[in-house]
């Protein structure tokens, strides 16, 4: 997984000067390949992803090389485009290291004049780590490392150092090309979105549920968003970021649907149903079968939601298990066991953090009792549903979502920043 420092660098990550060799994007696959006879599959579903991820760059030709590694080439394209493709590479589930490299000829003279070419400017120490797919190549991998580090330092005077050097070469002989490269991105890790079917999060407009999400697409879990707005007691501002948020994590998956469900009369009614010090927990029951309404007619097969435990006081493992019942379908609680600052800390690496810090008018502190209950009784809460009729309330209310598809390319190609072109007109 990226962290903060690691974004910064996959913007400027170094491309091997030009010159020599065609560039390419040649990413490190993890856990795909340790799945056996299903391999297949999620190589497919992979594939399927990246060429999502892809979109608008042209045409990208896919090589899978090997369990564990995949060629990204873009014949048509300049630099700058195989970079961008490799930007995007970075967010696809699944991959766990991207790199940028340089396509040569298997002849060890292109490959030196590459290798050295790609460590001009550089100052400190460098190693060269050679390997080979190809075990037919007359040189065995220690003596292209050799052969190649002793030229970088005729022509660059760099010192090598194996152990923790400044600067890593790498080279890697296919069965038709060599690739050498210097630095990598991290990837995200985990498994090809899609892999373990659907689900849906509730998305509040909060630090939690983004982060919670992106935990369980990296699962594989393809998702879709339900955001509940105060509406029409509160202003539009959570649905807009709910919008922020997930085309932000349309990053990670993409084709994303944000449904918003106007929640604020609903709210009303469980308070003069009685709720009292209940108002919170049975307002999240209520969102809850809402969801779970809603889920059915997508075909998601459980809930996710930011939860931790004991974090506010609707998150005690009492009003958890109260929160459980109020729906047949699991619910998926990613964060559960986080602190606060590790919560943080994930929704700076994934991007969302400054967007869940924008002010907004939340709905659950709309109508919020001066007390809340942490041992609620699932029978009170049964009670206020009867009152009001919950199951139909709810049906009702997912029958009203208005969709939403905000979309991480469609963002970045837009025109002018500011531009509020394609962002939700809340009813
Ligand atoms: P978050 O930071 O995600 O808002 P939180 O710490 O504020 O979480 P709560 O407000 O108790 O905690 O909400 C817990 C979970 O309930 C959220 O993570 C989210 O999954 C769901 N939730 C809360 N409010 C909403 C909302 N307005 N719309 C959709 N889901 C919500
Ligand atoms: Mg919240």
């Amino acid at each position: 997984m990226s962290t903060t420092a690691e974004a910064v660098e996959a913007r400027t990550l170094p491309v091997v000067p030009s010159g020599l060799g065609e560039l390419c994007v040649l990413l490190k696959l993890g856990e795909i390949v340790l799945k056996g006879s299903n391999r297949k599959l999620f190589e497919r579903r992979l594939h399927n992803n990246i060429r999502a991820a892809a979109r608008g760059l042209g045409d990208v030709r896919l090589n899978q090389r090997g369990a564990g590694v995949i060629v990204l080439r873009l014949p048509e394209a300049d630099d700058a485009q195989v970079a961008e493709l490799a930007q995007r590479m970075a967010g696809v589930m699944g991959i766990v290291w991207v790199h940028l490299v340089r396509r040569v000829d298997k002849d060890l003279e292109a490959v030196r004049d590459v290798a050295v070419q790609s460590m001009s400017g550089r100052s400190g120490t460098f190693a060269v780590r050679a390997r080979r797919r190809d075990k037919r190549f007359p040189l065995s991998s220690s003596e292209i490392a050799q052969d190649l580090g002793a030229s970088i330092q005729r022509v660059h005077e760099l010192p090598v150092r194996l152990k923790r050097p400044d600067h890593t070469l790498s080279v890697e002989v296919d069965r038709d090309e060599v690739f050498v490269y210097t630095d990598g991105i991290p990837g995200q890790g985990g498994l090809p979105v899609g892999m373990s079917g659907r689900g849906l999060v509730l998305m509040s407009g909060g630090i939690d549920s983004p982060v919670a999400a992106h935990r369980m697409m990296r699962r594989g879990l393809k998702v879709d968003f339900l955001h509940f707005s105060g509406m029409p007691f509160t202003g539009p501002e959570s649905i807009y970021k709910a919008y922020s948020l997930v085309r932000q994590l349309d990053r990670y998956q993409s084709s994303s649907r944000l449904f918003v469900v106007p929640f604020g009369k609903a709210q009303q009614q469980l308070k003069t149903s009685g709720a009292d010090r209940l108002q919170i927990v049975a307002q999240r029951r209520l969102m809850l079968a809402t969801a779970e309404a809603l889920a059915e007619r997508l075909g998601a097969e459980c809930l996710v939601t930011g939860d931790a435990l004991g974090q506010v006081s609707s998150q005690t493992l009492t009003n958890m298990t109260a929160l459980d019942d109020a729906v047949d379908l699991p619910i998926l609680r990613p964060l559960v066991g986080m602190d606060k600052t590790e919560i943080m800390e994930q929704a700076r690496a994934i991007e969302t953090l400054a967007i869940s810090e924008l002010p907004d008018e939340d709905c659950c502190t709309l109508l919020t009792p001066r007390q809340v209950e942490t041992a609620a009784k699932v029978s009170d809460l049964r009670q206020i549903e009867r009152r009001l009729d919950a199951p139909q309330v709810a049906e009702q209310l997912a029958a009203s979502a208005q969709l939403h598809r905000p979309s991480f390319l469609a963002a970045a190609e837009a025109a002018p920043a500011g531009e509020r072109a394609s962002e939700p007109t809340p009813a």
